[in-house]
């Protein structure tokens, strides 16, 4: 991009902003647009011409020909169909156009993609609908309206639409408390969301010498470098200069589409970096995070890199997470997460920090569920990562805060504050101290909650669909029992709900080390679910308790949950599906034979050597132990290769992901282990593709 990228100028100018639409619209269309954004409400068609027409000119002015309505369908990261503006007049000519309706609701052939069921029992075709509290934007050629995807009947077919019933849902909820708190002006409650991008980079043309980098986005055989993060050079050490070249490039496009990138760094592992925004809606920022992604993917191209998002692309350093900060604001920038000055700021504080303590040990099985994918089933629980066990960390000080609470003393700090719900004040908390523990996968952090078990691949709507659902619930329940007490009995009613919330669910409690194994042990003595797989996570969807919840708040039907089950069963198999049969195709067709070439060249040497009476030994030894591997390899294939026959017969969705994962993954696994310890043997020069000495410590 240009030499002199002025970013305060270039910052959104491929938006349809709010300052865009103010310089383009007639006043009063303006202010109608901006009052449905605000209010989260649809656009009405009496404006929606006008809105259209002035974003077709801006957007023709920026190079565009065609629009898109972009959506995020329920596998992969976004999907889009684009339609040029050209309407022909019958004279030969064309004009561009583009009406109220088109930018509304757009129809895409929605048989494509996956529904899970809900297509076959009801029709065919999906329509997508303009969410305008995300702006249009322009990018490659396209106008890109941001939608939501959904059935002929209203079943959502994305991850977008439930994501903003929950927005509601939690925002209606929030706001109740709020007025028991006195606050009358709040309008809507936001949940808004971080989401801190973790990925690796690695070498183009070694990329391209790896069928399972190009098909898996992750490496399936490959025995560790001699040198992995141990030394911690990585993180403190300097960014190279191509990456932050890549790193520069990539800012540029993603400020030119008003995303806020601010931090970038590198990460722990060799090769691996971050990347965060400043936190925005969690629909905005779940629409900037794909966009980030997808940019991500495609201005490595352009560096002659490839960015791999997988959460695990390596085995034996560390995956990639996304780190989901989350927390909930008013609608003029409260954060409702911070524990605040005064007495009535503090409880409330505390009423929030009850309503998230409780959400999470209840629906601790959602929240598992919301970041189970084939990829992260590698990270949860293994190097560095949170482990599949749901907890939440809140923090030497907050946790003597709640501790005082519940055992009915007076919290002091320094000597300097007591405490007594809505009467006395919290001492402030020094923001820093209450971040040290990196092993808690839901943490504290001062003013908003970090839920670290997220992937790097995934998308955060789900997560956060979860989270904000889950905590309206125990919002609802506070609400339902605090709005009929009288004012004078109020700071008793709410200390008692606080007190026995806290008790009753401070065993999801935990701030010690998370990765120790003494934590299983105590978790499971807590009885704290540990769902180690996806496929043990996945059927939680439609517990009784769950469906209860989604169908209370309206923010999944029953039949979209068991669409969304079978569709996330059916992507586990045919990820673990297509992993096996590129596993099996490289041990075939690339490892097998360069082992035995690599075998006969050693034979022959021994032969020669033995023919002019020198005694073989080392030759010899190798020889016969490649020969014991490839046969082993050989046979490993082969059983692989079998169980994805086997697996690929049986029709029942969860029946067929429980093989692939305790048959097809464990197979792949075997066969990994003989390939490795290969490697280790075989001549450099044999080895049919890049190493992890070449992918790591080549860019
Ligand atoms: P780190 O976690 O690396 O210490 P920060 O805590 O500064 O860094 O921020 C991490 C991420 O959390 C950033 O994307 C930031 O914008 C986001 N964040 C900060 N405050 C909030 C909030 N109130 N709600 C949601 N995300 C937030
Ligand atoms: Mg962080």
């Amino acid at each position: 991009m240009a030499e002199n990228f002025n970013v305060v100028e270039q910052f959104g100018i491929d938006v349809f902003n709010e300052e865009t639409m103010k310089q383009r619209l007639p006043k009063n269309v303006f202010k109608a647009l901006k009052k449905t954004i605000a209010e989260g409400k649809e656009l009405d068609s009496s404006i929606s011409d006008v809105v259209a027409s002035a974003m077709k000119d801006w957007a023709i002015e920026k190079g565009a020909t065609h629009y898109t309505h972009w959506f995020q369908p329920m596998t992969g990261i976004t999907a889009e169909k684009h339609d040029s503006f050209i309407s022909p007049m019958g004279d030969g000519t064309v004009i561009m156009e583009f009406s109220g309706k088109e930018l509304i609701k757009g129809e895409p052939d929605a048989s494509s993609f996956p529904s899970g069921g809900i297509r076959a029992t009801f029709e065919a075709r999906g329509y997508t609908a303009w969410d305008p509290t995300s702006y249009a934007f322009v990018k490659g050629g396209s106008l890109y309206i941001p939608t939501a995807f959904y059935s002929y009947s209203g079943e959502a077919l994305d991850k977008k639409t439930p994501l903003l019933r929950s927005m509601d849902v939690v925002s209606d909820a929030a706001l109740r408390i709020l007025k028991l708190f006195g606050n009358t002006t709040t309008k809507r409650v936001v949940a808004t969301v971080g989401a801190e991008q973790e990925y690796f980079l690695v070498n183009r043309e070694t990329y391209n010498k790896r069928k399972d980098l190009i098909f898996t986005g992750r490496t399936l055989f490959g025995a560790p470098a001699p040198k992995g993060q141990e030394l911690e050079d990585h993180y403190f050490g300097s960014i190279k200069e191509r990456v932050a070249a890549y790193m520069k490039d990539l800012d540029e496009h993603l400020w030119r589409l008003g995303i806020t990138s601010k931090t970038k760094h590198n990460e722990v592992a060799p090769s691996q970096h971050e990347n965060a925004p400043i936190f925005a809606p969690a629909n905005l920022a779940t629409d900037q995070n794909q966009l980030t992604m997808e940019l991500m993917k495609k201005i490595a191209l352009d560096h002659d890199l490839v960015c791999l998002l997988h959460e695990k692309p390596f085995a034996g350093i560390n995956g990639s997470g996304k780190h989901d900060n989350w927390s909930l604001s008013t609608d003029d920038g409260q954060n409702l997460l911070d524990p605040g000055r005064s007495p009535m700021q503090n409880a409330q504080f505390l009423t929030f920090l009850a309503a998230i303590i409780k959400a999470v040990d209840e629906y601790s099985d959602l929240l598992r569920l919301s970041v189970a994918s084939p990829g992260n089933d590698h990270r949860l629980g293994a190097n560095e990562a949170p482990p599949a066990i749901i907890s939440i960390f809140l923090g030497e000080e907050l946790q003597a805060v709640v501790d005082a609470l519940v055992e009915g003393k007076e919290y002091t700090s320094e000597g300097r504050q007591m405490f007594n719900v809505g009467v006395s004040s919290l001492p402030d908390f020094p923001k820093d101290s209450t971040d040290r523990n990196r092993t808690s996968p839901f943490a504290f952090t001062g003013n908003k909650f970090e839920f670290r078990m997220v992937g790097s691949n995934l998308n955060v709507a789900g997560p956060n669909t979860v989270l904000n659902t889950i905590v309206a619930n125990s919002l609802t329940e506070f609400a339902d029992t605090l709005e009929g007490v009288d004012e004078d009995k109020f700071n008793e009613a709410l200390h008692d709900l606080l007190v026995n919330t806290i008790k009753e669910h401070k065993r999801v409690i935990f701030n010690g080390n998370g990765y120790g194994d003494e934590w299983k042990e105590e978790a499971e003595k807590r009885g704290l679910l540990n769902l180690v797989s996806t496929v043990d996570a996945i059927p939680c969807f439609t517990a009784e308790k769950n469906v209860a919840l989604f169908k209370k708040f309206g923010v999944y039907s029953e039949v979209e949950m068991h669409a969304r089950q079978e569709i996330l069963l059916e992507n586990y198999s045919k990820v673990i599906n297509i992993e096996a049969l590129t596993a099996a195709d490289m041990a075939k067709t690339e490892i097998l034979p360069a082992v035995m070439k690599f075998g006969k060249d050693i034979s022959d040497i021994a032969a020669s050597k033995k023919a002019i009476g020198i005694e073989p030994t080392v030759e010899l030894s190798i020889a016969k132990k490649v020969n014991d591997l490839t046969a082993q390899l050989s046979e490993k294939a082969h059983t692989l290769s079998d169980a994805v026959v086997k697996a690929q017969g049986i029709s029942d969705a969860e029946a067929q992901a429980r093989c692939y994962h305790d048959e097809v993954f464990a197979d792949m696994q075997g066969l990994r282990a003989i390939a490795d310890e290969l490697e280790t043997i075989v001549g450099e020069d044999y080895w049919p593709y890049p190493t992890y000495d070449e992918l790591l410590f080549n860019v």
